[in-house]
Order: structure tokens, then sequence, then C-alpha cells
């Protein structure tokens, strides 16, 4: 089965309308299907796409970001949180000193106590993704080997 390299622009929406993101004045994104750059329900929906096409695409939650989880929300002390300075709802910070320590939101501050959400921002929200496609091309062995799109129109690193 032949892979391909898509080139396309995009404007993500909530349901509600509101745009969470855009390429539009900027590069487009490309990539490799199936390998995992893009958000897998847009990649699947994606897949036969012409060159030229305009298309709306619907990812519901579970196969965006993921649904919101429960679980990855806790309440911790204020003075357990590596922030110095004002702390206010919608901050967003590594919990914790590792770089890859997941980005937790503050969700409530109830006097000394913080609430912190370890989801995702758009975990449990629907996308709406307006896309142009503005190119399709076969992927090369090399991209196919190394997992994602290379050249003047991918990403541009070479190992
Ligand atoms: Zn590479």
């Amino acid at each position: 089965m032949t892979r391909h390299v898509v080139t396309f622009h995009y404007t993500l929406r909530d349901p509600s309308g509101r745009v969470l993101d855009t390429s539009a004045g900027g590069d487009p994104i490309v990539y490799l299907e199936g390998a995992g750059q893009i958000i897998d329900g847009l990649d699947e929906q994606l897949r036969g796409v012409a060159a030229g096409t305009k298309t709306r695409v619907q990812v519901p939650a579970a196969r965006a970001y993921g649904d919101h989880d429960p679980a990855q929300v806790q309440q911790v002390r204020r003075a357990q949180l590596p922030v110095d300075g004002e702390l206010k709802v919608g901050d967003q910070f590594q919990a914790g000193a590792d770089r890859f320590a997941p980005v937790v939101t503050v969700v409530a501050i109830d006097g000394d106590k913080v609430t912190l959400d370890a989801n995702h921002p758009l975990a449990g929200t629907d996308l709406t993704f307006d896309v142009e496609i503005v190119a399709v091309r076969a992927a090369t062995g090399e991209e196919i080997q190394h997992g994602h799109a290379h050249g003047r129109d991918g990403h541009g690193h070479c190992h």
C-alpha cells in the first residue's frame, strides 16, 4: 500500500465555533500518513484525499486529545507548587522538574487549595477542522523508515 505525504492548511474550531488554531497566514502542515504526526482521527479521515480538496472533518474527542479523565484532576496545597508569584485560574506549568513532566492547568483556587488538571487542554473537546489539501505525493522509502515527512515541504530535518 502506498503511503502519502500530505500538505494542508487548516482551521480548528471547538463545538461552539470558536477558532482554537489555524495555519492560515503561516506555513501549511506536512505529515506522513499513519505516522502519528497529526491526531489519529484527522489522519484517518484524510486518507485518499486529492490536492485541491476543501473539506470539513469532525473528530470526536476520543480520536483527538482523548476524553477528559477526572482522575487527572487533583487538589494540592498552594505551598506544594513550584510557582513563585501570583497564581490564577488558567495558568499552566510543568508539574515537576523533569522536562517530560506533564503540563497542568489551574482550574480552581480556593484559599490555600489549588485544583490542577493534568488532562490535555483539548481533552474532552470534539474538534472540527476545515481543511484545504495543498499537495499529496507518494512518501519515499526513507520517510517511511524514519516515520515522518522530509524535504522542502517537510519539516526540513534529516538524520
Ligand atoms: Zn528523518
